[in-house]
């Protein structure tokens, strides 16, 4: 998001909005963490950080925010930045409702707690999967992160261990399996790391990640719609990105 403010900052001046110099808007990322994308591998991080100040957004880290007024933000340290607008994307955290459900152990995200069989602790009838699932990590003595690739897993998963049960056969475990990440830095790069059995993990920057963001949104859209459409959807992709405003402002 931050690269993606500072790219419409840059594009302002192309709306007529001349008065505005992209120096005259200052971007400010607060995060908590001592680190960029504190679930991703270090040097995705590092990586990560080094675009974002390279483009002179400053990255506060190990900040806490504490209060956040008409002015501006205050952290934890006591430090107060100035904003005129704010963004809050402070993480995941699942509806409030889960908390209640009536007998169901949840977690302080409200995610309901599953054992490895992706079964509730509480009832073994009772499955959860995706984001709404604290299904154990124990390679990282954490739990798996809520992802598309692990909603994706689990669905697998649960679809085979619902008719193992009808079968009456042992529940098999849930194991994630980390595929890579990409982070998309806006038109300015793309950063990721893809992990395989026999590449073990590889680190991808710049156009070789771009592309594979890009087949990958493209498997994406193949597996809802099927070929031919996807095919109509890339030509008229083409040609809208030719018509259609760089930036929408709505
Ligand atoms: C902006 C954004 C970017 C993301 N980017 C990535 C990424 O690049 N890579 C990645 O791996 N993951 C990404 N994620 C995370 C990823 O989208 C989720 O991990 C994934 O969609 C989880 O799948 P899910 O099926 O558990 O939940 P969802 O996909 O959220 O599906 C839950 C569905 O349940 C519906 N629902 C909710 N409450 C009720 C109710 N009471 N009754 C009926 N239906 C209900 C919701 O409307 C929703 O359709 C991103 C998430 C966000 C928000």
């Amino acid at each position: 998001m931050s690269a993606q403010l500072h790219q419409a900052a840059r594009l302002l001046s192309a709306y007529g909005l001349d008065k505005v110099q992209p120096s005259d808007i200052k971007i400010h990322l607060i995060e908590a963490s001592p680190s960029l994308l504190p679930g991703l591998p270090e040097r995705l991080s590092r990586a990560t950080l080094n675009q974002l100040t390279g483009l002179g957004i400053e990255v506060l880290l190990g900040e806490r925010v504490v209060e956040v007024t008409a002015a501006g933000m205050r952290t934890h340290a006591g430090q107060f930045i100035p904003a005129a607008l704010k963004v809050w994307a402070a993480g995941v955290k699942a509806p409030d409702f889960l908390k209640t459900i009536e007998g169901l152990e949840t977690n302080r995200f409200n995610q309901i707690v599953v054992r490895q069989t992706l079964q509730t602790t509480v009832d073994n009838d009772i499955y959860a999967i995706g984001d709404c699932a604290a299904c154990p990590w124990p390679e990282r003595n954490s739990t798996v992160p809520p992802r598309a690739q692990s909603a994706h897993q689990m669905a697998s998963r649960v679809f085979k261990n619902i008719r193992r049960r009808l079968e009456a056969k042992p529940q098999l475990d849930y194991r994630y399996r980390d595929y890579g990440s990409l982070v998309s830095l806006g038109k300015y790069s793309t950063i990721g790391n893809l992990m395989g059995n026999l590449l073990g993990t590889v680190m991808i920057e710049g156009l070789i990640a771009r592309l594979v963001y890009l087949s990958l949104y493209k498997m994406h859209q193949l597996a809802i719609f099927g070929p031919v459409r996807v095919g109509l959807l890339t030509l008229s992709g083409f040609f809208r990105r030719r018509l259609q405003p760089k930036i929408k402002l709505h």
